[in-house]
């Protein structure tokens, strides 16, 4: 309880700060539009978990003894993925802050992605058991300039959604391509898709798309964290739908491809 409530306490003030660097950037009528926008789905977002965790607590604390097994166990369970719900949400925030900021890591270092994915893919369906990934297959090398953490975490947030999204037994697939001096990942699921209208837009920050089914689920972070590192290592992301105006989602990133031959930073032995 105490830790939710310090997660609360940072999230307040974490937003605050980010809804006061945008007014400050742009001082116009559509950025108090933003502005006012923002702070209600802050709200929201932290009002819907605080408001479940204690309402479990209270039941529990009121019924005590007099509550069955089965009963405490799914109130014990309602907490604890409120408060999971609420630290996503918190470390979502803090990292498009460092972002923000400048602050991020992009160590002027190289990754090759064929040699670093499975690894990554691998970690990413331990921590999301309900995901298919599989990868197709891809060229022996693909470095990029960038940090295989940044990488992990571009990487992460495209399959949560995949898991979130695309519904139960969901399946992502993988792929890398190297053509034209540049690499492409492209992560594809058979879900319900983003509509055409907002192909752009689900990289804006807090942008979700309305379904009132509940779908939106997370905190409208992930894809704008997602953009934020892909252009801090020189590359671009867009999602397109694989069959227009059915289902699906791709996104797709591309980046500069890090020559071998580049690497020393001059031409290769022999050529003057
Ligand atoms: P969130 O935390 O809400 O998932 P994101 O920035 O990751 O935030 O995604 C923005 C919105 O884009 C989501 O709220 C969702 O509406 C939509 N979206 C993202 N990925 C998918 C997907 N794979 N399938 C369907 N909708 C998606």
């Amino acid at each position: 309880m105490v830790d939710a409530l310090i997660d609360q306490a940072s999230v307040a003030v974490e937003r605050i700060r980010l809804v006061d660097d945008m007014s400050r950037a742009a001082a116009s009528a559509e950025s108090e539009k933003l502005r006012s926008a923002l702070l209600t789905s802050l709200s929201h977002d932290l009002k819907t978990p605080l408001a479940a965790i204690l309402g479990a607590i209270t039941s529990v604390r009121a019924l005590g003894a007099r509550m069955d097994d089965a009963a405490r166990s799914d109130l014990l369970l309602t907490i604890e993925e409120e408060t999971r719900r609420l630290a996503r949400f918190v470390s979502n925030l803090l990292d498009m802050t460092k972002l923000e900021a400048g602050g991020l890591d992009i160590t002027p270092d190289e990754v090759d992605l064929a040699e670093v994915l499975p690894g990554l893919i691998a970690r990413a369906a331990l921590l999301l058991p309900g995901l298919t990934v599989k990868t197709r297959p891809w060229p022996p090398s693909a470095t990029v300039r960038g940090n295989p953490i940044l990488v992990d975490q571009v990487l992460f947030n495209i399959l949560e959604n995949a898991d979130k999204y695309a519904g139960p037994n969901a399946v992502a697939s993988v792929g890398l391509e190297v053509a034209d001096g540049r690499v492409r990942l492209v992560v594809e699921d058979q879900g319900p898709g983003i509509p055409a209208d907002q192909l752009d837009r689900v990289f804006a920050k807090f942008h979700r798309v309305a379904t009132g089914d509940g779908r939106a689920a997370g905190t409208g972070l992930g894809l704008a964290i997602a953009k934020g590192i892909v252009e801090a290592m020189g590359g671009t992301i867009r999602a397109e739908s694989p069959i227009a105006g059915t289902r699906g989602t791709r996104i797709l990133i591309t980046w500069p491809l890090a020559a071998p031959n580049t690497r020393a930073g001059g031409p290769p032995e022999g050529i003057p």
